[in-house]
């Protein structure tokens, strides 16, 4: 490659941002990151930070929506909708409805593994040395205070047994073994020994951009400059920025982006939130979801986080922390002796499509163009297998997976 080449650009620096830059820097192309924000400040900053090799599953799964009254009805329940913001979420949500039907989450399921399944190599990879204390290994709990399983819990069993995922069943005692903190009402649990978790996922972005050694530039994209099919520079609120080829990588905000280059998407924001407690008094040897709330508690460098609920209700409105008080509510309960002290409270904007996979390809019409967005509930497990297709792409070898299901135009 010519050293004068200009430099591929990654327009937005959260975790798939940062683990783009990172496949493109490591395949010898100039980088450049632009963002008008800190490095990990999106909704990289605030989530559960973990991350699950194949172990989740789509959100939209078959029966689901026959949760959803209940959900709405409950006050401290995992979901709101401001109804103001209905009208523009309804097609959003019936297209959630229809990737529901099992045929199509089953196929969903089994491409969240294909890009979840190498994440931890991957960052181990990226981080080097510093992953020690940024990265844990130590399994994830999942826990229900009901001792029976509903038709949801055997179905989504089922899912993870067509992947070969095949968790620990606990009873309540085996439950206080693994975490002896949590208050003995969990009667059934799960275990999966190989997750883990990044104890800061801010740090964890900032980190991984360093290392890449891309160029990080404070400013905002705004639009293209396109001659036939090629995207010749980034217009940015600062000038314009001569690039070989542009990266998508901007969270929610590349709907708009994409927008702009024809490409239109299903992309919504699923609002969620944390409470975080700087001196819990109690600590977790390991993340555990409580599965009938539907929310995480993490143990991370700076306290103990409880993360997760969906709100409904577009970006503009200001948070609702009343959302983030319900959590602490729920982690009081199941944390006996739990310091709720001095919370910090945080909301962000998950960038979803229906069927819980990412846009990962090229934008039609344009050669070096290239979408890595839409990463929803799970943007730290799927961001580094991200990267190595949209590296891949740019070098123009076959995809290190099959990129298919993934591909922008899919809806
Ligand atoms: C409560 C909660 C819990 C979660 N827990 C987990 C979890 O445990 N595990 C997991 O895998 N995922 C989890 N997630 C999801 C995960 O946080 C997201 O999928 C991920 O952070 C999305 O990353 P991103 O890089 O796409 O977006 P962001 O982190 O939002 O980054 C996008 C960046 O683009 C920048 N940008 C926007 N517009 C422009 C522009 N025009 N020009 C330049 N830059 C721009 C923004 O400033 C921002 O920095 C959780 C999310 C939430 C809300």
């Amino acid at each position: 490659m010519a050293s004068d080449e200009p430099p591929v650009i990654v327009i937005g620096a959260g975790i798939a941002g940062a683990c783009c830059a990172h496949a493109l820097a490591a395949d010898g192309r100039a980088v450049v990151v632009i963002d008008e924000n800190e490095p990990g400040s999106g909704c990289s900053y605030g989530n559960a930070g973990q991350f699950n090799l194949g172990t989740t599953l789509p959100i939209a799964l078959p029966g689901m929506w026959r949760q959803v009254p209940k959900w709405l009805a409950d006050p401290l329940g995992p979901l709101a909708v401001r109804w103001p913001y209905l009208p523009r979420a309804a097609p959003w949500l019936l297209r959630w409805l229809w990737e529901s039907r099992r045929a199509r989450a089953s196929r969903h399921s089994l491409a969240l593994q294909a890009l979840m399944a190498p994440c931890h190599d991957a960052y181990r990879a990226m981080l080097g040395p510093e992953a020690a204390g940024l990265l844990v290994q130590s399994g994830h709990l999942h826990v229900w205070e009901r001792a029976h399983q509903t038709d949801g819990d055997r179905l989504s069993l089922a899912m993870l047994a067509d992947k070969g995922v095949h968790p620990q069943p606990l009873d309540a005692g085996a439950i206080r073994e693994i975490e002896p903190a949590l208050a003995p009402i969990y009667q059934r649990g799960l275990f999966f020994p190989g997750n883990g978790f990044t104890t800061n996922p801010a740090r964890l972005v900032q980190t991984i951009l360093r290392r890449s050694g891309a160029t990080l530039r404070a400013e905002r994209a705004l639009g293209f400059e396109r001659q036939n099919n090629e995207i010749k520079a980034v217009r940015t609120n600062a000038g314009t920025i001569p690039c070989a080829g542009v990266v998508i990588a901007a969270g929610h905000a590349s709907r708009e982006l994409a927008a702009g280059l024809g490409l239109r998407v299903p992309l919504e924001v699923e609002r969620g939130y944390h409470a975080m407690l700087p001196t819990p008094g109690v600590s977790l040897r390991v993340p555990v979801s409580n599965n009938e709330h539907t929310f995480v508690a993490t143990p991370m460098e700076h306290g103990l986080r409880f993360a997760g609920t969906v709100e409904i209700a577009g970006t503009a409105p200001p948070p609702d922390w009343r959302r983030s008080d319900i959590l602490l509510t729920h982690a009081t309960r199941m944390l006996p002796g739990l310091n709720t002290a001095t919370p910090s409270r945080w909301m962000g904007f998950r960038p979803s499509f229906p069927d819980s996979l990412p846009a990962i390809g090229r934008v039609p019409g344009l050669s070096n163009a290239i979408a890595a967005f839409g990463h929803g509930h799970y943007g730290i497990s799927l961001s580094p297998m991200t990267a190595r297709i949209v590296a891949d792409l740019v070098a123009g070898r076959p995809p290190a997976i099959d990129p298919l299901p993934y591909r922008p135009t899919r809806f």
